[in-house]
């Protein structure tokens, strides 16, 4: 008997054979040539090796952001990330857009308003991607360009809900407006197709743990020309740990003002390199792929999805709602408790009202079939309310039989 304490109030309460599933929407599965290239020595991050290391972090990162931008990397999670874009550019008093998406927006929108920033939100019911349309209109009625940042995140972990950044772009240059367009990508890049330059984004943050399939402990920013001139004209917040004067430089010489952090850069580097071997438009239909396999699933079951725009569903995790009535946090206890597997819990508004199965990052067909089983089981085990041959139905669409 094997009583280790795991989330919330639930106990193993006994020996599970095989490997744990992972299947959080972010930390993701570590493909083993990413341990195993983590599995060295440190080096001297002032010495003759190490500038190869940060370059080459820059130039790849630049590839999945698809910028010719200034990147920022910090040892931090994606949260630091956040902060390091709204007080380069904002000071206290600045307004800017946020629409409310999920719990990340919220999260976004709540330190925007500890930094004294005066924030204006759009709500949305948490089953949507951002209006484009709405924040178009909202700046085109700021005819004294008050409003400085536009925050969108791209897909909302929360919700499994994507926003279109080209349309949000497109809103904003209708009304020509000159706000920045800051971005989080965090459970987007490397599941999604993601243009940093080609959208005219200023601002986007990501984080090591989702897509990119590094463990966490790395945020990165990738920043245009414009929001490091607005950075450099002074005005904005305080800030020294996340400047990013001293970016520009780091990105040249590959050498950080502080101590790096060594060992997840030679697992971010692999982990780019296996993505740019698979490819990264193959890389986002398989992540399409599972995403369809995973709502294949959960209609069967007769289960609700989060999302309720098909145009906006994400590809890297899915939010499923428990029939009204029902925990949703007491089937993902019971399944991790009898199957070892660790799936996404409601956060916010829908916490214990959603479960999340990720599916981003490093996995293949049987692991995420296995998921689904998982999935299945525990939802008879717990006596949720469901039809059977979920599994089935994104068996046959994963083998290609319909
Ligand atoms: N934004 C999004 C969309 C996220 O999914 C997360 C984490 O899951 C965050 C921000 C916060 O990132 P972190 O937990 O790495 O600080």
């Amino acid at each position: 008997m094997l009583q280790a304490p795991v989330e919330g109030s639930f106990v193993m309460s006994e020996f599970v054979s095989g490997r744990h599933f992972l299947n959080t929407p972010g930390p993701t599965n570590l493909p083993e040539r990413v341990v195993q290239a983590m599995s060295r020595h440190t080096i001297n991050h002032r010495g003759p090796e190490f500038g190869a290391v940060g370059r080459e972090a820059v130039s790849r990162l630049k590839t999945v952001f698809n910028t010719q931008g200034t990147i920022g990397i910090f040892p931090s999670s994606g949260t630091g990330a956040w902060e390091s874009a709204l007080v380069n550019v904002l000071a206290p008093g600045d307004r800017v857009l946020i629409s409310r998406t999920g719990q990340f927006s919220h999260l976004w929108e709540q330190m925007a308003t500890r930094f004294g920033l005066d924030v204006i939100a759009l709500d949305t019911d948490w089953r949507r991607g951002a209006d484009a349309t709405a924040m178009g209109d909202v700046l085109a009625e700021d005819r004294e360009h008050r409003i400085k940042a536009v925050l969108v995140v791209h897909s909302e972990t929360s919700t499994s809900c994507m926003t279109d950044i080209a349309a949000v772009r497109a809103a904003m240059n209708r009304a020509s407006h000159p706000a920045l367009l800051m971005v989080d990508a965090i459970s987007s890049l490397a599941c999604a197709p993601y243009e940093h330059d080609a959208w005219g984004v200023d601002v986007t943050v990501a984080g090591s743990q989702k897509g990119l399939m590094v463990p966490p402990g790395l945020s990165f920013l990738a920043i245009s020309d414009k929001a490091l001139a607005a950075a450099r004209a002074g005005g904005a917040s305080r800030r020294s740990y996340w400047d990013w004067e001293p970016l520009v430089k780091s990105n040249q010489t590959g050498f950080f003002p502080y101590t790096p952090a060594i060992t997840l850069l030679y697992g971010l580097n692999e982990a780019i390199a296996m993505l740019t071997e698979e490819g990264l438009p193959n890389v986002f239909a398989r992540h399409d792929r599972y995403a369809q396999a995973t709502r294949i699933a959960a209609q069967a079951w007769g289960l609700e999805l989060q999302c309720a725009d098909p145009a906006a569903y994400a590809p890297g995790v899915t939010a499923i709602r428990v029939p009204d009535g029902h925990s949703a946090d007491k089937l993902r206890g019971v399944i991790l408790d009898r199957f070892d597997m660790s799936l996404g819990n409601g956060l916010g508004r829908i916490e214990d009202k959603v479960f999340r199965i990720g599916h981003m990052g490093d996995l293949g067909v049987l692991s995420l079939t296995g998921a689904l089983t998982g999935v299945e089981m525990g939802l008879r085990a717990a006596g949720i309310p469901h039809k059977e041959g979920g599994v089935q139905a994104a068996m046959r669409f994963l083998a290609g039989a319909n």
